[in-house]
Parts: C-alpha cells; structure tokens; sequence
C-alpha cells in the first residue's frame, strides 16, 4: 500500500501559463504514486466569479464579465496546449454549464445555495487545466472531483465536515486510483447528503488539503505558497522578520486564529490530532526549507507578532451601575451566539465589559431589546488587533510609540494584545 501524501496549490501559483508550468516542474521532481493535488481556482477567479454570481442573482447582465474570465482561461490554455487539444472543449463545456446554472431561476434555492453551485467552476477548470496538462507532459495523474469525496452538511458557502463519511469515501474511492496514479483534486468543495455542491470558506483549500491528508492518514501535507514560509511578522509591515523553521501545531494554530493569514485557521487542528506534519514551502524556491509545523515541544519562544484588521470595539455599559456578574455575561454571550461574533478579545472592569469582535457580514442594525435594557452600547469600528506572542517589554513601548491611540491592552505571562486605530 502507497502512502499518500497531499500537496496544495492556491491561486497565485496557478495564475497564468507559466505558473502552471513551474507546477508542473515542481511535481516532477517529487511525481509518484500516493500524491494527492489539491488545487485553488487560477489568480483571482473565485473573486471575479463572485461578483458575477451577485449580478446573476440580481437579475443583472453578467455576460462580460463571464466573457472575459472564459479569455483568461482560453488564453492560459492556449499558451500551454497545442491548438487541437481537447482541453479547449472541456473549458467551453464548462463555461456553457457555468452561464446555464447562473440563468436558471437562481433565486429559487436561495443565494447561498446559487453561489455554491457556481463558484466552484474556478477549481474545477483550474484542476483539468493542470491534469490535461501534466498528462501532456507524460506525468500520468487522474482528475478527482472533490465532491465525490468532501462531505459536509447543507449549510451553503460554509459546509460543516462529516469526518466519517468523508473517511469512507476517501478510503473507497481515492486509495484506490493513488496505488496506481498521482490524483489532481479541487480545493474548497464538498457535497452534502442530497448531492448538491457546498464550500467550505472562502481561502478553503488549506482545509480541504488537511480534511483528505487526515481521511488517508496521509504522511505529510505540503502548502505551496510565494513565501519563503511562516515568518514571525509580516514581511511588509516588519522588514526585519524571521522565517519559523519548525513550529510547534499549537503555535501555528494560535497564529491562525491571531489573524495570521498564512495558512487558513481550520487547517492546523485536524492536521495535529493525527500528528501529521505541515511544509509551509516556497513555490518560487522550491529547494528551500520553507517551514515545517509539527510537535516540536522544546522549540524556542520567538516572538511572533500578528496584526488582525477589520476589529469592532463593543463596549458595554451597565445602566444600572451593578458590578459586572454572571448575568451580564450571560446576555452579552447570548448577544454573541446570536449575531454570530467572533470575539477576539474580552475584558471587563467593575462596571463595563469590552468585546473585540472581527467585522460581521452584517452588524445588526438594533441589539435586542433585554441587551439594551442592561446595558448602554457603544461601538468602534475600523480598529487593528496586535497580538505578540512569547512578547517582551520592547513590544508595548514600540507599539504606545508608533500608534496614537491605543484602546485596550491586555497581557497574559505569553501573550500581550493592544487594540489599537
Ligand atoms: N478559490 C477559493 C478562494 O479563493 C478557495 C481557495 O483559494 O482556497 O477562496
Ligand atoms: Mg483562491
């Protein structure tokens, strides 16, 4: 028996003709059975398909819009394929099932629901793109479609994992072919029990390679990124950071949730549980080291610095002047459950209570009406979140100087968080 292990791709690295190719040289070197590629729609295809998908659902006319992201597909194809391949037929076939789905009374099942049955035309194109391709090239791989494989329940654009199913049906259906093939699979699609396609999240794919790695109890996953791997800063804001050789699961995973953006947030749990290794590595230096995320328990506490943009500021009052107590707590949870919050932070002093929340789709536009009642409101919005781990006293003396304002502070013995504008 072969034993797997899961490489992904995201969209910059297969952005146009060249960056397939540089995939293609990538896999060659390391091409053999058990490898499963997970693969994000080309460039910036999800977000141009997204504001299609708003005109569609409008009653707008999207035609251009669609045109244009067909060029840009037939363009990349015509760079890499002779002129009689057949891969230019399966894009047109995919483009005129894409405009079919997109016009059929798409108002009928709900927009979610439109939206999960459209969006993932990125992946599915960018996929036979790159199969075709490396077929082409004489590296034999099989096209799996994803949703034979993910499956989650029916909650559209954000599909919670069945982990058992979704075990079954990669043991049944993808050992197999990977005994005998490499396999090219979409990222950030599943399936739930009725058959209809649903998604993960938007940046899925770092899921979807975790969710198959855990499913085939695969050696190690491997993300491709255009960075040199996990840095304890980003690079523009601080020119002077340091890449992670290793990083212990725990570390990374805090990262994530800080609002670290390498790596999508869900990725790295999973992955732990099983103790199966992570390369965060370089597609532009593939021979490099990149990082790699594992059990490390003795590694060294650098500092890792991350900033989480997009933050409201609740604070709430108690009318009543009453210290803050278990009941406060309760409705102000009961307010969060509710409106969906993720709260970053939470502090409280004898009469107030402070919630750092990330951005809501949509803040509501009246709190309900107990809340109110307890409590005055008032919000912020459009503030930064500094969290810096394994932290030292230069970090609050450096951040009190560069930044006018700075909201809350809060410190534990490792982490120290300052909202700031
Ligand atoms: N193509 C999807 C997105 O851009 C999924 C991914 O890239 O991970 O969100
Ligand atoms: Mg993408």
């Amino acid at each position: 028996m072969v034993q797997p292990f899961v490489f992904k791709f995201g969209g910059a690295s297969v952005k146009d003709a060249p960056s397939f190719q540089n995939v293609a040289n990538i896999l060659k070197s390391r091409w053999k059975n058990g490898l499963v590629v997970v693969v994000s729609a080309s460039g910036d295809t999800t977000d141009h398909l997204e504001l299609i998908i708003e005109k569609a659902y409008a009653g707008t006319s999207f035609d251009g819009e669609l045109a244009e992201l067909e060029t840009y597909h037939r363009e990349i194809c015509a760079a890499l394929f002779p002129a009689d391949h057949g891969i230019f037929t399966q894009v047109s076939n995919s483009f005129s099932q894409l405009k079919r789905k997109l016009g059929s009374d798409p108002k009928s099942e709900g927009k979610a629901f439109l939206y999960d049955q459209t969006i993932v035309f990125g992946e599915l194109i960018s996929t036979r793109i790159l199969q075709e391709y490396l077929c082409l090239n004489g590296l034999f791989c099989v096209w799996q479609d994803a949703r034979e494989l993910i499956a989650t329940d029916s909650t559209h654009k954000m599909g919670k994992v069945d982990w058992v199913l979704t075990m079954q049906r990669c043991r049944k259906y993808l050992s197999p072919k990977l005994e005998n093939y490499p396999v090219i699979t979409q990222g950030f699609m599943g399936s739930d029990w009725l058959g209809h396609t649903t998604t993960l999240g938007r940046e899925g794919s770092d899921f979807t390679a975790a969710i198959l790695a855990v499913s085939l109890g695969a050696k190690s996953v491997s993300i491709w990124k255009d960075v040199a791997g996990i840095l304890n800063g980003d690079p523009d804001l601080f020119p002077d950071a340091v890449k992670f050789d290793h990083l212990d699961f725990e570390e990374a995973a805090e990262m994530t949730y800080f609002g670290a953006k390498v790596i999508h947030p869900k990725t790295i749990k999973p992955l732990a549980k099983q103790k199966i290794p992570l390369y965060v590595k370089s597609f532009v230096n593939p021979e490099l080291p990149g990082t790699v995320i594992g059990s490390f328990e003795d590694h060294p506490k650098i500092p890792i610095t991350v900033i989480k943009t997009k933050q409201i500021w609740i604070t709430f009052r108690v009318r009543d002047l009453s210290k803050v107590g278990g009941f406060h707590y309760e409705e102000i949870f009961k307010a969060a459950k509710t409106f969906n919050w993720t709260v970053n932070l939470l502090q409280s002093s004898a009469v107030t209570v402070h919630l750092v929340i990330d951005q809501p789709e949509q803040m509501p536009n009246q709190f309900p009406k107990q809340l109110l009642e307890t409590f005055h409101i008032h919000k912020t919005e459009g503030l930064q979140l500094v969290t810096v781990k394994n932290y030292d006293e230069s970090h609050e003396a450096t951040y009190r100087k560069t930044t006018e304002e700075v909201f809350l502070t809060e410190k534990s013995p490792s982490t120290l968080h300052m909202l700031v504008r």
